[in-house]
């Protein structure tokens, strides 16, 4: 759980990280308005993502399906992402509450999605997480695979390919991912100028608390933000 947020605290929040982000396009030479802030809301209580909304956040993120499904109804209209990993089991339980999932991170995933859009009467878009630092212990398709899980996943009846997610690895100095980005936006600029079938390659999912102008310099569309936005997260 989090301690309570303050709306005066928030607000404060807020106003910073549009700062952070302004900064960032202006610095490298893009348009504020081609860069969407998600608020990760994981740990944040219903009336605080409420409040947010009220003041403008238009997109918002869960990572856990328990939780989304938990908070869901209480909360008012905002563009729902779901962005943690995604069993595949769970598809069903969110297909009709979210409106993108960006953490796809296999064809099996994929799959499924599409056929419980089918069922429901929907199509999802989708982004594919890619693993790019490599790691073991995180999921998502390696670079050299990608071109080859698009080309397959926009083949499935009920899904959009919108574009690409990244988590790269953690480091000690937020300057550090910078060469992540740099990779992510070389293998979105790559891919989407294949023009594959019935692919529309236009989001650009990475950026977190710590680094996310960077992540906007190097060319984001979206970007993910709790910590920075809603205050340490305190598990209980
Ligand atoms: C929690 C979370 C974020 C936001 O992380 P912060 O460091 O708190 O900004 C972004 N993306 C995903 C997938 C997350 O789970």
């Amino acid at each position: 759980m989090m301690e309570k947020l303050s709306a005066e605290e928030f607000d404060f929040n807020f106003e910073r990280v549009l700062e952070r982000l302004n900064t960032a396009a202006e610095r490298s030479g893009r348009n504020i308005g081609d860069i969407t802030l998600l608020a990760a809301t994981k740990t944040v209580d219903a009336d605080t993502i409420n409040y947010a909304i009220e003041k403008g956040i238009t997109h918002i993120g869960e990572n856990r399906v328990q939780e989304l499904l938990s908070k869901h109804s209480l909360l008012k209209p905002a563009h729902s992402h779901f962005i943690g990993h995604l069993q595949t089991n769970k598809v069903k339980d969110i297909i009709d509450k979210v409106e993108m999932i960006e953490s796809v991170d296999s064809l099996r995933l994929a799959n499924e999605i599409s056929k419980q859009a089918l069922k429901n009467g929907t199509e999802m878009d989708i982004l594919l997480e890619v693993n790019i630092g490599g790691e073991e212990s995180k999921s998502g398709f390696s670079p050299n695979e990608l071109e080859n899980a698009v080309e397959e996943i926009t083949k499935l009846p009920a899904i959009r390919v919108k574009g690409l997610m990244a988590i790269p690895p953690a480091t000690d100095s937020p300057e550090e991912s910078r060469k992540y980005f740099r990779k992510m936006y070389k293998l979105f600029i790559d891919i989407r100028d294949k023009k594959i079938d019935n692919s529309n390659m236009s989001v650009l999912s990475m950026g977190m608390s710590n680094d996310f102008d960077i992540a906007a310099e190097e060319g984001a569309t979206l970007v993910r933000v709790g910590t920075s936005l809603f205050g340490r997260r305190i598990y209980k």
